[in-house]
C-alpha cells in the first residue's frame, strides 16, 4: 500500500466508524423489528386457527342441529303418507309434536301444513305463522322429496327469526298432500355461540346462503335478518372456498377483524367467527412497545457513544493531520538550510538530524541519527556544552548560543556554532533540544588572524610595538603585585643606516630579520617577549629576572650577533653586523619611580651608553653613571 492510500483509507477512517455505528444500530433496530413483527404474525395466526376451530365445530352444530331436525321431520312425512292426514291422525302428530319440540330446546317449532297452506298442527286452522313461505310455494311446484332449508324467516308468534327445514309429503295418489316443517330459533344459536369465550369484541354469526343473517352473537337482536350480500365474504371470488382466513373491516361496526369463514357442505350456510385485531393485538403492542422503547434506548446510547467516539477520531485526525503539516513545514526548512539542524532527545541521542550534517560534520544524517549527539564535541570545549544542555534540560534555560569545536569526518576539526532551543510538550515539560549549528571555522581564523595581525610585527614576525606596550604594562603590574624584578633589554643595530646605504633597503630588511630570529631564539622563559621596538631597534622584556639575569641574556643576545657574521664593511667596528644593548630592571613594589616609561627610560640610556661607549657592547643601567664620564672622555 502506498502512502497516498494509506493516506486516504486513513482520512476515511471516521466515516467508516460512523458507517458502522449506524449499520449496527440499523441492525439491531431492523432485527428487533422484524422479531416484534414475527410475535404479532404469530398472534394473528393463533388467532386465525382459533376462530378456524370455532368455525369449524359451530358449522358442525348448525349441521347437527338440521340433520336433527330433518330426522324427526322424515319420521312424521312417513306417518302423514302412511296415515294420510285425518283429524285423528293430526291430533296424534300434534301431541308428538309438541312434546318432541318441549323436549329439544333448538326446536323453534314443528309443524304440518296441508296442501292448502293451512297450519294443521296449530290450535285452530291459520294461513301461517311465518313472515314468508317461500317454502311451501318451493315444495308445491317441485316433486323433490328432499329437505329444503329455507331462507330465514320471522315467526309471527313471538317474532323471532327462524331458519326452517321441510320435506313435502304426498297423498296416495301421488300429488302434493302439504310440507313438515321444522325451524330452529336464531335465539338459541346465539345464546350457544355466547358460550365461547373468543374475545370482548369477537362475533360468531351465521349466515343463509343468499346473506342473511341468521344468528348472531353478540348483539343478535340488532343483526339477525340483516343482509350483508354486499360484502366480500359473498362477493369476492377469492371467498367462495368451503373455508379459509380473512381480515376485513367489518361494514357493521367498522372495526378491523380477523376471522375465519367455514361454508357448510350440505346446506345453504356460511358460519363467520371474528376477532377484533386492535383487542387482539394490544397484549403484543403493550410488550412489543416496551420491549421496543429498551431497544431504542439502546441504540440511543450506542449512536451517541458513536458520535462521541467518531467526533474524538476526527479531531485526533485533525491534529494528526495538523502535526505532519507542521512536521513538513519544519523538515523543508531545516532540509533547506545550509545549517546543521538536529533535535536532540533528554537521552542526549540524536533524534533528528538535517541532510547537511554531510557538508557540516561529514557524517551523513543516516549515520548520525541514534548517536550521541556530544560525542564529536573537542575534549577540551566538551565540559562547557554539557553543562549547558544540562541546564536546558532542567528547564533552567530555554535558549543558549554555544562555540566550540568538533571533529569532521574529513578535516581534523571543524569551529561550530550552535543555537539551542528546549521543546516542549503539551503540559509544559521538556523533551528535548533543537540545535542549529553552522561551521564558523573560516570566521574563526580570520579572527586569529586578525588577532595576530594587531599584535605582530610584519617584518620581522615578533611582537610588535603596541604588543609590547600592553605586556609591558601587564608584566609591570605583575611584578607589583609579586614583589618581583622586571627586566628590559632595548637592542640597537650599530650603523644600520650606513648598512642601507651599502646593501640597499631590501638587504637591510633581511639583515633585520636575522638579526630578529637570533634575539628570538634567546627568549627561553615563557614569560619572556621579544618585541620589535621600532626601526632597528629591538626590545626585549624579561619578567621576574634580576640584573645579573638581565644582563647575561644581553651579553648573549650581542654575543650571538656578532657571532652570526653577518658581512656589515662599513661597520667600523668589526666588519660585521652588531648590536648595542641596554639594560634594566626595575623592582616596582620597592622602588619609587614614574611607571612603565622610567624602566624604557633606564634601559634607553644604558642602550645610549653603549653606543657612546663603542658599539657592540651591553651597558646595564646600573653602570650608566660610571659608564658616561668614560664614555664621553671618548
Ligand atoms: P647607530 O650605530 O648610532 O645606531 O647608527 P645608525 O645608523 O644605526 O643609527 P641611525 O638612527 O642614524 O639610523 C637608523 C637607520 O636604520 C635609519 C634607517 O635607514 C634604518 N632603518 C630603520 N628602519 C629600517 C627598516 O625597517 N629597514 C631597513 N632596511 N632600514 C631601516
Ligand atoms: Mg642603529
Ligand atoms: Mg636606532
Amino acid at each position: 500500500m502506498n502512502v497516498a492510500s494509506q493516506r486516504t483509507g486513513w482520512s476515511r477512517l471516521p466515516l467508516r466508524a460512523a458507517a458502522f455505528v449506524v449499520l449496527t444500530c440499523v441492525a439491531i433496530l431492523g432485527v428487533s423489528g422484524w422479531r416484534e413483527w414475527a410475535a404479532r404474525d404469530a398472534v394473528l395466526k393463533g388467532a386465525e386457527t382459533e376462530m378456524a376451530n370455532v368455525a369449524r365445530s359451530l358449522t358442525q352444530h348448525a349441521e347437527d342441529s338440521l340433520d336433527l331436525l330433518d330426522s324427526g321431520v322424515v319420521g312424521v312425512v312417513s306417518r302423514l303418507e302412511m296415515d294420510g292426514t285425518g283429524p285423528i291422525t293430526i291430533a296424534k302428530l300434534r301431541t308428538l309434536l309438541e312434546a318432541r319440540k318441549k323436549a329439544m330446546e333448538r326446536v323453534h317449532s314443528l309443524a304440518i301444513i296441508d296442501d292448502r297452506g293451512n297450519w294443521l298442527t296449530s290450535p285452530g286452522t291459520i294461513a301461517s305463522t311465518l313472515s314468508d313461505d317461500a317454502f311451501f310455494r318451493h315444495h308445491q311446484l317441485s316433486p323433490k322429496r328432499e329437505a329444503y332449508v329455507g331462507h330465514p324467516v320471522k315467526s309471527l308468534l313471538d317474532g323471532e327469526w327462524v331458519i326452517t327445514l321441510s320435506r313435502r309429503f304426498d297423498k296416495p295418489d301421488g300429488s302434493f298432500g302439504g310440507v313438515v316443517l321444522a325451524a330452529i330459533g336464531s335465539r338459541y344459536l346465539s345464546h350457544f355461540y355466547e358460550q365461547f369465550e373468543i374475545g370482548r369484541n369477537s362475533s360468531v354469526s351465521l349466515t343463509y346462503g343468499d346473506g342473511t343473517i341468521v344468528a348472531r352473537t353478540p348483539n343478535n337482536e340488532k343483526f339477525v335478518g340483516r343482509n350483508v350480500s354486499d360484502g366480500p365474504l359473498f362477493r369476492d371470488a377469492s371467498l367462495q372456498g368451503p373455508s379459509g382466513a380473512y381480515y376485513f373491516k367489518s361494514l357493521l361496526d367498522g372495526a378491523e377483524r380477523v376471522s375465519f369463514f367455514k361454508r357448510s357442505g350440505r346446506y345453504p350456510l356460511v358460519l363467520l367467527a371474528t376477532v377484533d385485531k386492535e383487542e387482539l393485538l394490544a397484549p403484543w403492542r403493550a410488550a412489543a412497545l416496551s420491549r421496543m422503547l429498551y431497544v431504542v434506548a439502546l441504540v440511543m446510547l450506542i449512536a451517541i457513544i458513536g458520535a462521541v467516539l467518531v467526533r474524538q477520531l476526527q479531531r485526533g485526525q485533525r491534529m494528526a493531520a495538523a502535526l505532519v503539516e507542521k512536521e513538513a513545514h519544519f523538515r523543508l526548512l531545516a532540509e533547506g538550510s545550509s545549517d546543521m539542524v538536529t533535535r536532540i532527545g533528554l537521552d542526549e541521542r540524536l533524534r533528528y538530524v538535517s541532510p547537511s550534517s554531510s557538508r557540516v560534520v561529514g557524517w551523513r544524517p543516516n549515520q548520525l541519527i541514534g548517536t550521541d549527539a556530544l560525542a564529536g564535541i573537542h575534549p577540551e570545549d566538551r565540559p562547557h556544552v554539557q553543562a549547558v544542555v544540562d541546564a536546558m534540560k532542567r528547564g533552567d534555560t530555554d535558549e543558549a548560543r554555544l562555540t566550540y569545536r568538533n571533529a569532521h569526518r574529513q578535516k581534523s576539526e571543524v569551529w561550530l556554532e550552535s543555537t539551542m532551543r528546549v521543546t516542549r510538550k503539551d503540559n509544559g515539560s521538556v523533551d528535548g533540544v533543537v540545535a542549529i549549528s553552522r561551521d564558523i571555522t573560516e570566521q574563526k581564523q580570520l579572527e586569529t588572524r586578525l588577532e595576530t595581525l594587531a599584535i605582530e610585527d610584519s617584518l620581522t614576525g615578533l611582537a610588535n610595538r603596541r604588543r609590547f606596550d600592553e605586556r609591558l604594562n601587564e608584566e609591570w603590574a605583575r611584578a607589583y603585585r609579586d614583589r618581583s624584578s622586571l627586566g628590559l633589554l632595548m637592542i640597537d643595530v650599530d650603523h644600520f643606516k650606513s648598512y642601507n646605504d651599502e646593501y640597499g633597503h631590501p638587504a637591510g630588511d633581511a639583515c633585520l630579520r636575522v638579526v630578529a630570529k637570533i634575539i628570538a631564539a634567546e627568549t627561553q622563559r615563557v614569560g619572556d617577549l621579544a618585541a620589535r621596538y621600532g626601526g632597528e631597534e629591538f626590545a626585549m622584556l624579561l619578567p621576574n629576572t634580576d640584573a645579573a639575569g638581565c644582563a647575561r641574556l644581553g651579553e648573549r643576545i650581542r654575543s650571538a650577533v656578532r657571532d652570526a657574521g653577518l658581512v656589515h664593511a662599513s661597520n667600523p667596528a668589526a666588519s660585521c653586523v652588531t648590536v648595542s644593548v641596554g639594560g634594566a630592571t626595575c623592582r616596582p613594589a620597592f622602588e619609587r619611580t614614574a611607571g612603565t616609561g622610567s624602566l624604557v627610560e633606564a634601559a634607553d640610556q644604558a642602550l645610549y651608553a653603549a653606543k657612546d661607549a663603542g658599539r657592540d657592547q651591553l651597558v646595564m643601567s646600573g653602570e650608566v653613571t660610571d659608564l658616561l664620564p668614560k664614555a664621553s672622555g671618548q
